[in-house]
């Protein structure tokens, strides 16, 4: 059951879902038009009711094969959900420590002032325009009390089916889960994680593999510099407790999600230990194992790939282009059983 019966915004996963050129022609209009049915009607002279009636269609078949059903308290009802990314990025205070000598300084426990913890996250939603930044308050920032915060990125993770982040595996998902441990906040459901820097290093060789470098190189929307507050000069303001510096973080925060989403979407037809999205997301059609997009196709040239001994089916998906396999094999039973492989 769904229970929003209203249009919601535009999507374009939903566009394979148009059944007809007049269809598909509609739903893009209602796109354009700002998600607002009245402008599409008046765009393309329809009733407004012929408008939101192909919309509803559109998503209501999008929805069938999208969706996961879950209870949604705010209606009280079982509803529909998309399959949810979560692009992300985390900033972290310094350790203050208490030193004698300034290099090759081994710092002992005893000497540490206070560690390190979160000061502020940016985050969206894959497919969504809004940013989502939030940071300790400068009374938080004194107490060094990052629980407020860290409880939100955790209940993110909750919410999150994948999360996207650079160098995520072994900084940010692991300084969140340990900053979680320290103030007892209860792990979040099981989520999966991609990591861009890790698939830098494992799928390409790229000049230098910081999500800055990788951006310059693939001509993505840069990171941005710290122009007010070079280097250092940033986290020291902030911690003071200066709303210039803590400007220019949260600008420099959001700006990292904007540039990590841009660098995933081009990676991803490449990263071949993906989370299947044919798994996580419950639709009963074939579906890119990458994007969620349904649009297979076989590809022009080669129609199977094979392993030694198997054969399947091969798919490229028209909307990331990255390649898909059958589960199955198409080998015949008679030519397995004939098969001959190498000895040594
Ligand atoms: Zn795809």
């Amino acid at each position: 059951m769904i229970a929003n019966q209203q249009c919601r915004p535009f999507d374009s996963r939903y566009l394979p879902f148009a059944s007809s050129a007049n269809q598909s022609k509609t739903y893009k209009a209602y796109g354009n038009c700002g998600s607002i049915i009245n402008a599409t009607a008046r765009k393309l002279c329809k009733e407004p009711s012929a408008v939101s009636q192909i919309v509803r269609s559109i998503q209501k078949k999008g929805d069938l094969h999208f969706s996961a059903m879950e209870y949604d308290e705010e209606v009280d009802q079982i509803v529909m959900r998309p399959l949810r990314v979560w692009i992300y990025d985390i900033e972290t205070a310094p350790s203050e420590a208490y030193v004698w000598q300034f290099y090759n300084q081994n710092i002992g426990h005893n000497m540490i002032k206070a560690y390190g913890h979160v000061i502020s996250y940016a985050g969206k939603w894959l497919g969504e325009e809004d940013i989502d930044y939030q940071a300790v308050t400068q009374k938080e920032m004194n107490r060094k009390d990052d629980k407020r915060i860290v409880k939100q990125i955790i209940d993110k993770f909750s919410e999150a089916d994948v999360v996207i982040g650079h160098n995520g595996k072994a900084f940010d998902c692991k300084t969140v889960t340990g900053r979680a441990l320290i103030h007892s906040i209860k792990p979040p459901t099981p989520f999966k994680i991609v990591d861009t820097l890790l698939a830098a290093k494992r799928y390409f060789k790229l000049p230098r593999n910081s999500l800055e470098c990788i951006a310059s190189e693939l001509g993505c929307t840069g990171k941005l510099k710290h122009k007010n507050f070079p280097g250092f000069d940033l986290w020291r303001e902030c911690i003071a407790g200066n709303p210039d510096a803590w400007e220019e973080m949260k600008t420099y925060n959001i700006q990292d999600v904007v540039t990590l989403e841009e660098v995933y979407l081009r990676m991803r037809p490449w990263i071949s230990d993906h989370p299947n999205m044919g798994i996580l997301q419950e639709s009963n059609i074939p579906i890119c194992p990458k994007c969620a997009s349904p649009e297979l196709r076989k590809p022009r040239r080669k129609h199977f790939i094979t392993t030694n001994t198997q054969k399947y089916h091969l798919y490229t998906c028209t909307n990331c282009g990255g390649y898909a396999r059958s589960r199955t094999t198409v080998l015949e039973k008679e030519k397995r059983k004939k098969l001959v492989v190498h000895a040594v």
